[in-house]
């Protein structure tokens, strides 16, 4: 499903997404039932970001003889953002375990409230994948805009972002940076509190992943 506001992102309404989402948001989720559903949901989630890229033919013989199929023609980088987004990485790398995986650290100065990226380990042959950045809570969009702005420095083929719920105010601030950017979330809430958390949204993704609240 689209959204007239946002043409770059993609929502995705399938029943079972929804109903893990929403087993996710209660606060009666614990630990571990909280990452085993972010894991289900974006094991979900990368069918549908993956969809249209590329393939090859590849043939192969089945007993029965010759078939001309196909595989992926090119090869995919995970970048999750640091540390929520580990949560999530899991999940595509179930359906896709030759992705490599690269890791981008950012923090908000609290002087200057920019942010600031304190960890970057890219593969070295990013420039020849198609990327997806990995963030859960695409919230003021902050983190985001820095750390897509540092993939496309790389040359990647193509950068998508993949996150569980969006903020109305944080996917005005991405896009206006980067219209070109696909956006794939499973949810877009009411908006933004003050603190910069998103509401109902889910409360902090990286505490609630890794059992720090
Ligand atoms: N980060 C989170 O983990 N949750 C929010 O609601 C916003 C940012």
């Amino acid at each position: 499903m689209t959204d007239n506001r946002w043409p770059s992102v993609t929502i995705i309404r399938h029943p079972v997404v929804q109903e893990q989402l929403t087993l996710a948001r209660d606060k009666r989720t614990d630990v571990e039932k909280f990452r085993q559903l972010v894991k289900q949901i974006t094991r979900f989630m990368a069918f549908e970001i993956t969809r249209d890229y590329p393939v090859r033919p590849l043939t192969v013989e089945t007993p029965m003889g010759t078939c001309v199929g196909s595989a992926m023609a090119r090869g995919l980088t995970l970048v999750p953002i640091l540390r929520a987004g580990l949560g999530m990485t899991e999940g595509v790398l179930e359906l896709i375990p030759s992705a490599r995986v690269g890791y981008l650290g950012i923090y908000r100065d609290e002087k200057t409230l920019q942010p600031v990226t304190y960890y970057n380990k890219l593969p070295p042959d990013i420039a020849s994948t198609d990327v997806i950045v990995i963030d859960p809570m695409l919230a003021t969009a902050g983190s985001l805009r820095v750390a897509v702005d540092v993939v496309k420095k790389t040359g990647a083929r193509t950068v998508k972002v993949l996150c569980l719920v969006a903020s109305p105010e944080g996917l005005d601030a991405f896009t206006a940076d980067h219209p070109d950017v696909q956006i794939f979330t499973a949810a877009v809430d009411e908006r933004l509190n003050a603190r910069g958390y998103i509401v109902p949204g889910l409360g902090d993704a990286g505490d609630r992943l890794f059992g720090t609240a």
